[in-house]
Protein backbone atom coordinates (compact mmCIF):
# COMPACT_ATOMS: atom_id res chain seq x y z
CA UNK A 1 0.00 0.00 0.00
CA UNK A 2 1.57 3.31 -1.08
CA UNK A 3 1.57 6.11 0.68
CA UNK A 4 -0.67 8.87 -1.46
CA UNK A 5 2.17 11.34 -3.16
CA UNK A 6 0.14 13.96 -4.34
CA UNK A 7 -3.42 15.73 -4.94
CA UNK A 8 -4.14 15.96 -8.43
CA UNK A 9 -2.72 14.29 -11.52
CA UNK A 10 -3.82 15.73 -14.28
CA UNK A 11 -2.73 13.34 -17.41
CA UNK A 12 -3.06 14.91 -20.80
CA UNK A 13 -3.29 12.20 -23.99
CA UNK A 14 -5.57 9.59 -22.53
CA UNK A 15 -4.21 6.34 -24.81
CA UNK A 16 -1.95 3.16 -24.11
CA UNK A 17 0.64 4.83 -22.12
CA UNK A 18 -1.67 7.66 -20.21
CA UNK A 19 -4.73 5.64 -19.27
CA UNK A 20 -2.27 2.78 -18.05
CA UNK A 21 -0.09 5.27 -16.17
CA UNK A 22 -3.69 6.73 -14.94
CA UNK A 23 -4.98 3.47 -14.25
CA UNK A 24 -1.89 2.18 -12.04
CA UNK A 25 -2.05 5.41 -10.19
CA UNK A 26 -5.95 4.92 -9.36
CA UNK A 27 -5.62 1.63 -8.44
CA UNK A 28 -2.78 1.81 -6.41
CA UNK A 29 -3.82 5.36 -4.15
CA UNK A 30 -0.61 7.20 -5.13
CA UNK A 31 -2.80 10.32 -5.82
CA UNK A 32 -6.14 12.00 -4.43
CA UNK A 33 -7.79 11.90 -8.18
CA UNK A 34 -6.59 11.10 -11.64
CA UNK A 35 -7.91 13.22 -13.97
CA UNK A 36 -7.72 12.31 -17.75
CA UNK A 37 -7.75 14.72 -20.68
CA UNK A 38 -7.79 13.89 -24.66
CA UNK A 39 -8.75 15.64 -27.77
CA UNK A 40 -10.46 12.50 -28.70
CA UNK A 41 -13.31 12.78 -26.43
CA UNK A 42 -14.65 8.99 -26.73
CA UNK A 43 -11.52 7.95 -25.34
CA UNK A 44 -11.71 10.06 -22.57
CA UNK A 45 -15.50 8.85 -22.13
CA UNK A 46 -13.69 5.21 -22.52
CA UNK A 47 -11.24 5.95 -19.88
CA UNK A 48 -14.45 7.04 -17.37
CA UNK A 49 -16.50 4.56 -17.82
CA UNK A 50 -13.90 1.78 -17.32
CA UNK A 51 -12.79 3.63 -14.17
CA UNK A 52 -9.10 4.35 -15.53
CA UNK A 53 -9.56 8.36 -14.42
CA UNK A 54 -11.93 9.89 -11.51
CA UNK A 55 -12.78 12.47 -13.51
CA UNK A 56 -12.73 13.99 -17.48
CA UNK A 57 -11.69 16.84 -17.61
CA UNK A 58 -13.97 18.94 -20.26
CA UNK A 59 -11.63 22.18 -20.03
CA UNK A 60 -8.02 21.22 -20.52
CA UNK A 61 -7.06 24.99 -19.22
CA UNK A 62 -9.47 24.62 -16.12
CA UNK A 63 -8.02 21.10 -15.31
CA UNK A 64 -4.49 22.10 -16.36
CA UNK A 65 -4.63 25.52 -13.90
CA UNK A 66 -5.39 23.02 -11.08
CA UNK A 67 -2.71 20.18 -11.57
CA UNK A 68 -0.51 19.25 -9.05
CA UNK A 69 1.38 17.12 -11.57
CA UNK A 70 0.70 17.01 -15.61
CA UNK A 71 1.83 14.20 -17.52
CA UNK A 72 2.36 14.91 -21.31
CA UNK A 73 0.82 11.06 -22.86
CA UNK A 74 0.52 12.53 -26.07
CA UNK A 75 2.25 11.38 -29.43
CA UNK A 76 5.95 13.25 -29.74
CA UNK A 77 4.82 15.51 -31.83
CA UNK A 78 1.54 16.82 -30.09
CA UNK A 79 4.10 17.58 -27.02
CA UNK A 80 4.75 21.15 -27.80
CA UNK A 81 1.41 21.98 -29.11
CA UNK A 82 -0.01 21.09 -25.97
CA UNK A 83 2.69 22.22 -23.71
CA UNK A 84 1.87 25.93 -25.44
CA UNK A 85 -1.95 25.36 -24.87
CA UNK A 86 -1.48 24.91 -21.56
CA UNK A 87 1.13 27.34 -20.75
CA UNK A 88 -0.69 30.73 -20.27
CA UNK A 89 -2.39 28.87 -17.20
CA UNK A 90 0.70 26.84 -15.61
CA UNK A 91 1.29 27.42 -11.80
CA UNK A 92 5.02 27.90 -11.09
CA UNK A 93 4.32 24.90 -8.48
CA UNK A 94 2.86 22.25 -11.00
CA UNK A 95 5.68 19.35 -11.85
CA UNK A 96 5.17 18.56 -15.38
CA UNK A 97 6.85 15.57 -17.14
CA UNK A 98 5.95 13.46 -20.59
CA UNK A 99 6.28 9.87 -21.24
CA UNK A 100 7.27 10.33 -24.94
CA UNK A 101 9.83 8.15 -26.67
CA UNK A 102 12.23 10.49 -27.70
CA UNK A 103 13.94 13.25 -25.34
CA UNK A 104 15.63 16.00 -27.05
CA UNK A 105 12.62 16.83 -29.17
CA UNK A 106 10.48 17.53 -25.89
CA UNK A 107 13.64 19.69 -24.52
CA UNK A 108 13.98 21.56 -27.40
CA UNK A 109 10.08 22.36 -27.36
CA UNK A 110 10.02 23.54 -23.85
CA UNK A 111 13.20 25.82 -24.61
CA UNK A 112 10.78 27.63 -27.85
CA UNK A 113 8.07 28.12 -25.27
CA UNK A 114 9.51 28.93 -22.23
CA UNK A 115 12.83 30.62 -23.08
CA UNK A 116 14.36 27.07 -20.91
CA UNK A 117 13.43 23.93 -19.73
CA UNK A 118 11.39 24.85 -16.89
CA UNK A 119 13.09 23.74 -13.25
CA UNK A 120 10.03 21.44 -12.65
CA UNK A 121 9.72 19.82 -15.95
CA UNK A 122 11.29 16.70 -15.73
CA UNK A 123 11.14 14.57 -19.01
CA UNK A 124 10.71 10.40 -18.68
CA UNK A 125 10.56 7.58 -21.08
CA UNK A 126 8.52 4.98 -19.62
CA UNK A 127 10.53 1.74 -21.71
CA UNK A 128 7.15 -0.48 -21.68
CA UNK A 129 4.67 -0.47 -24.19
CA UNK A 130 3.06 -2.28 -26.81
CA UNK A 131 2.27 -2.16 -30.41
CA UNK A 132 -1.72 -1.81 -29.17
CA UNK A 133 -2.48 2.08 -28.93
CA UNK A 134 -5.87 3.76 -27.60
CA UNK A 135 -7.64 3.67 -24.05
CA UNK A 136 -9.45 0.44 -24.54
CA UNK A 137 -5.65 -1.63 -24.43
CA UNK A 138 -4.87 0.53 -21.11
CA UNK A 139 -3.20 -1.71 -18.13
CA UNK A 140 -2.58 -0.64 -14.83
CA UNK A 141 0.21 -3.58 -14.48
CA UNK A 142 2.22 -2.16 -17.47
CA UNK A 143 4.84 -0.69 -15.96
CA UNK A 144 5.53 -3.14 -13.21
CA UNK A 145 9.19 -4.58 -13.69
CA UNK A 146 9.98 -2.41 -16.17
CA UNK A 147 12.28 0.17 -16.74
CA UNK A 148 11.52 4.50 -16.74
CA UNK A 149 14.19 6.62 -17.98
CA UNK A 150 13.86 10.35 -16.32
CA UNK A 151 16.33 12.59 -18.15
CA UNK A 152 16.17 16.03 -16.03
CA UNK A 153 19.03 18.90 -16.69
CA UNK A 154 21.18 21.00 -14.27
CA UNK A 155 18.42 23.45 -13.74
CA UNK A 156 15.88 21.04 -12.41
CA UNK A 157 14.62 20.59 -9.40
CA UNK A 158 15.25 17.81 -7.07
CA UNK A 159 12.29 17.61 -5.17
CA UNK A 160 10.23 17.45 -8.83
CA UNK A 161 12.67 14.62 -9.93
CA UNK A 162 12.28 13.22 -6.39
CA UNK A 163 8.40 12.81 -6.86
CA UNK A 164 8.46 12.06 -10.63
CA UNK A 165 10.98 9.47 -9.79
CA UNK A 166 8.37 8.19 -6.76
CA UNK A 167 5.63 8.51 -8.41
CA UNK A 168 7.21 5.31 -11.25
CA UNK A 169 8.28 3.77 -8.52
CA UNK A 170 4.46 3.37 -7.25
CA UNK A 171 3.43 2.00 -9.62
CA UNK A 172 5.80 -1.12 -10.02
CA UNK A 173 8.88 0.85 -12.34
CA UNK A 174 12.51 0.85 -11.97
CA UNK A 175 14.15 4.19 -12.33
CA UNK A 176 17.21 5.38 -14.46
CA UNK A 177 18.93 8.75 -14.72
CA UNK A 178 20.15 9.55 -18.34
CA UNK A 179 21.25 12.64 -19.81
CA UNK A 180 19.05 13.38 -22.75
CA UNK A 181 21.23 13.06 -25.53
CA UNK A 182 22.62 9.61 -24.35
CA UNK A 183 18.89 8.77 -23.97
CA UNK A 184 18.32 9.65 -27.53
CA UNK A 185 21.18 7.51 -28.81
CA UNK A 186 20.45 4.46 -26.57
CA UNK A 187 16.71 4.46 -27.76
CA UNK A 188 17.57 4.62 -31.62
CA UNK A 189 19.76 2.19 -31.20
CA UNK A 190 17.36 -0.56 -28.77
CA UNK A 191 13.97 0.55 -30.09
CA UNK A 192 13.48 3.07 -32.90
CA UNK A 193 16.33 0.96 -35.10
CA UNK A 194 14.52 -2.15 -34.52
CA UNK A 195 10.77 -0.86 -34.90
CA UNK A 196 11.49 0.74 -38.60
CA UNK A 197 13.45 -2.73 -39.37
CA UNK A 198 10.62 -4.54 -38.46
CA UNK A 199 8.18 -2.05 -40.90
CA UNK A 200 10.64 -2.01 -43.49
CA UNK A 201 11.09 -6.09 -43.73
CA UNK A 202 7.70 -6.44 -43.52
CA UNK A 203 6.47 -3.83 -46.63
CA UNK A 204 9.23 -5.14 -48.51
CA UNK A 205 7.70 -8.59 -48.40
CA UNK A 206 4.40 -7.62 -48.57
CA UNK A 207 5.40 -5.83 -52.23
CA UNK A 208 6.09 -9.13 -53.63
CA UNK A 209 3.40 -10.99 -55.78
CA UNK A 210 3.12 -14.20 -53.79
CA UNK A 211 3.13 -12.60 -50.69
CA UNK A 212 0.05 -14.22 -49.39
CA UNK A 213 2.07 -17.09 -49.60
CA UNK A 214 5.09 -15.86 -47.86
CA UNK A 215 3.04 -14.52 -45.20
CA UNK A 216 0.91 -17.79 -44.64
CA UNK A 217 3.95 -20.05 -44.30
CA UNK A 218 5.71 -17.37 -41.99
CA UNK A 219 6.68 -19.34 -38.83
CA UNK A 220 7.50 -18.40 -35.27
CA UNK A 221 10.64 -16.34 -36.11
CA UNK A 222 9.14 -14.32 -38.47
CA UNK A 223 6.19 -13.50 -36.44
CA UNK A 224 8.59 -12.52 -33.41
CA UNK A 225 10.83 -9.89 -35.43
CA UNK A 226 7.66 -8.71 -37.20
CA UNK A 227 5.58 -8.37 -34.33
CA UNK A 228 6.12 -4.57 -33.80
CA UNK A 229 5.49 -3.75 -37.44
CA UNK A 230 2.12 -3.95 -36.21
CA UNK A 231 2.47 -0.75 -34.27
CA UNK A 232 0.75 3.23 -34.76
CA UNK A 233 2.39 4.18 -37.95
CA UNK A 234 1.98 8.01 -36.73
CA UNK A 235 3.45 7.23 -33.71
CA UNK A 236 6.64 5.96 -35.15
CA UNK A 237 6.40 8.66 -37.92
CA UNK A 238 6.48 11.07 -34.90
CA UNK A 239 9.80 9.20 -33.44
CA UNK A 240 11.63 8.74 -36.58
CA UNK A 241 11.63 12.83 -37.70
CA UNK A 242 11.83 13.67 -33.48
CA UNK A 243 15.65 11.51 -33.39
CA UNK A 244 15.95 11.61 -36.83
CA UNK A 245 20.32 12.00 -36.29
CA UNK A 246 20.72 9.20 -33.98
CA UNK A 247 18.12 6.86 -36.30
CA UNK A 248 20.09 7.62 -39.21
CA UNK A 249 23.31 7.35 -37.67
CA UNK A 250 22.26 3.80 -36.53
CA UNK A 251 20.85 3.06 -39.99
CA UNK A 252 23.80 3.74 -41.02
CA UNK A 253 25.58 1.17 -39.04
CA UNK A 254 23.08 -1.39 -39.58
CA UNK A 255 23.33 -0.89 -43.14
CA UNK A 256 26.79 -1.71 -43.36
CA UNK A 257 26.81 -4.47 -40.87
CA UNK A 258 24.29 -6.21 -43.48
CA UNK A 259 26.76 -5.40 -46.12
CA UNK A 260 29.77 -7.71 -44.22
CA UNK A 261 27.05 -10.08 -44.31
CA UNK A 262 25.78 -9.91 -47.80
CA UNK A 263 29.46 -10.23 -48.62
CA UNK A 264 30.46 -13.16 -46.65
CA UNK A 265 27.24 -15.41 -47.85
CA UNK A 266 28.31 -13.90 -51.55
CA UNK A 267 31.87 -15.31 -51.11
CA UNK A 268 30.92 -18.41 -49.09
CA UNK A 269 33.45 -16.91 -46.15
CA UNK A 270 31.84 -19.54 -43.58
CA UNK A 271 34.94 -17.79 -41.14
CA UNK A 272 33.36 -14.55 -41.77
CA UNK A 273 30.00 -15.87 -41.26
CA UNK A 274 30.32 -18.17 -38.23
CA UNK A 275 32.05 -15.36 -36.67
CA UNK A 276 28.81 -12.77 -36.84
CA UNK A 277 26.75 -15.50 -35.89
CA UNK A 278 28.73 -16.67 -32.92
CA UNK A 279 29.22 -12.87 -31.52
CA UNK A 280 25.68 -12.28 -32.34
CA UNK A 281 24.34 -15.27 -30.39
CA UNK A 282 26.87 -14.73 -27.40
CA UNK A 283 25.83 -10.88 -26.89
CA UNK A 284 22.02 -11.70 -27.33
CA UNK A 285 22.38 -14.59 -24.67
CA UNK A 286 24.49 -13.03 -22.29
CA UNK A 287 21.90 -9.67 -22.75
CA UNK A 288 18.49 -11.93 -22.51
P1 LIG B 1 -1.97 6.42 -28.07
O1 LIG B 1 -2.27 6.73 -29.51
O2 LIG B 1 -2.49 5.17 -27.49
O3 LIG B 1 -2.45 7.65 -27.17
C1 LIG B 1 -2.19 9.00 -27.47
C2 LIG B 1 -3.42 9.81 -27.09
O4 LIG B 1 -3.10 11.21 -27.22
C3 LIG B 1 -4.62 9.55 -28.00
O5 LIG B 1 -5.73 9.17 -27.22
C4 LIG B 1 -4.85 10.89 -28.71
O6 LIG B 1 -6.22 11.16 -28.94
C5 LIG B 1 -4.26 11.87 -27.73
N1 LIG B 1 -3.83 13.13 -28.34
C6 LIG B 1 -3.15 13.32 -29.50
N2 LIG B 1 -2.92 14.62 -29.71
C7 LIG B 1 -3.47 15.29 -28.65
C8 LIG B 1 -3.56 16.65 -28.30
N3 LIG B 1 -3.02 17.61 -29.07
N4 LIG B 1 -4.21 16.97 -27.15
C9 LIG B 1 -4.76 16.00 -26.36
N5 LIG B 1 -4.71 14.70 -26.65
C10 LIG B 1 -4.07 14.34 -27.79
O7 LIG B 1 -0.37 6.50 -27.96
P2 LIG B 1 0.58 5.88 -26.83
O8 LIG B 1 1.13 4.60 -27.33
O9 LIG B 1 -0.10 5.94 -25.51
O10 LIG B 1 1.79 6.94 -26.87
C11 LIG B 1 1.75 8.13 -26.14
C12 LIG B 1 3.17 8.61 -25.90
O11 LIG B 1 3.89 7.58 -25.21
C13 LIG B 1 3.94 8.92 -27.17
O12 LIG B 1 4.68 10.11 -26.98
C14 LIG B 1 4.88 7.74 -27.32
O13 LIG B 1 6.09 8.12 -27.94
C15 LIG B 1 5.10 7.34 -25.86
N6 LIG B 1 5.44 5.92 -25.63
C16 LIG B 1 4.75 4.93 -26.27
C17 LIG B 1 5.07 3.61 -26.02
C18 LIG B 1 4.32 2.48 -26.70
O14 LIG B 1 4.82 1.35 -26.76
N7 LIG B 1 3.15 2.70 -27.22
C19 LIG B 1 6.08 3.29 -25.10
C20 LIG B 1 6.73 4.32 -24.43
C21 LIG B 1 6.40 5.65 -24.71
Amino acid sequence: NVRCLTERVLVIGLGLIGGSLASALRTRGICRTVIGYDRDKDELETGLRLGIVDEAAADLLAAAAQADVIVLAVPVKAIETVLAEILPVLRTDTILTDVGSVKGNVVRSATRLFGCVPNRFIPGHPIAGSEKSGVAAADATLFEHHKVIITPLPQSDSDAVTLIARMWQAVGAQVLQMDVERHDEVLAATSHLPHLLAFSLVDTLAQEQDCNDIFRYAAGGFRDFTRVAASDPTMWHDIGLANKQAILQKIDEFTAGVGRLRKAIETEDSVAMLGIFTRAKAAREHFS
